[in-house]
């Protein structure tokens, strides 16, 4: 109930904090929930198969709530604050100077039908609206529909996302195009793994990758 009426404050009144309940900024994430956030050191996170990979924060307390909020609550407003608080990671860090396309994670079409829409997609778009790249939705497709992860083992994540992606016809970008992948949270790097494979074997060498969590610091 209250949080209907929060939703309702944020359509016609003031943004309420979606974390504190907090109508004092006009923020759906207020300064203090904000400084809860841990983000990590600016530099690369991980390389996979010599791609750099960047993670802005550590997946705890408030970013587990708002990642949990915008893709399995329908909170799809949220969206817009993943897209803030990786950009403002990204926007420190030299590599931003790039011009990129960014390429969100996709989903099943099936699991599309059932959520009515991609979290990821609404975050590329609030992404690139900061930082002015272009984004691309169709490029990327996810052939496999593939189960939630956090329940496997790392054989059986290994396993599931196995040739999960593949590339459409549609908007196809330039080989010599930079590319940004950017999802929610990495933590093995399997799915960023599959994905730099399938754009590899088919000529794209300039690829980046950014997500907004990781639960581990020292996932090297
Ligand atoms: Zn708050």
């Amino acid at each position: 109930m209250i949080k209907i009426l929060e939703k309702l404050l944020n359509l016609i009144y003031i943004k309420v904090c979606y974390f504190c309940g907090s109508q004092k900024e006009d923020s759906l994430l207020c300064l203090k929930c904000r400084s809860k956030i841990h983000f990590l050191p600016q530099g690369v996170y991980k390389n996979i198969q010599g791609i750099d990979i960047y993670a802005a924060s550590l997946y705890d307390g408030i970013n587990k709530e708002l990642i949990k909020a915008v893709k399995y609550k329908g909170q799809k407003q949220l969206a817009s604050v993943m897209a803030d608080l990786m950009f403002d990671y990204w926007k420190k860090l030299k590599v931003c100077d790039s011009e990129f396309i960014v390429l969100p994670v996709p989903i099943h079409k099936y699991r599309r039908k059932e959520r009515g829409y991609n979290h990821m997609d609404i975050v590329a778009k609030e992404f690139c609206a900061l930082s002015k790249y272009r984004y691309n939705t169709d490029f990327l497709i996810r052939i496999k529909d593939t189960k939630k992860q956090y329940n496997l083992n790392k054989h059986e994540r290994l396993e599931n996302i196995k040739d999960a992606f593949d590339l459409n016809v549609k908007n196809i970008p330039d080989k010599s195009d930079n590319l940004l992948i950017i999802d929610d949270i990495t933590s093995t790097g399997i799915t960023l793994s599959e994905i730099i494979k399938v754009l590899k074997n088919n000529g794209y060498i300039n690829i980046t990758a950014l997500t907004l969590a990781t639960p581990d610091i020292w996932n090297k």
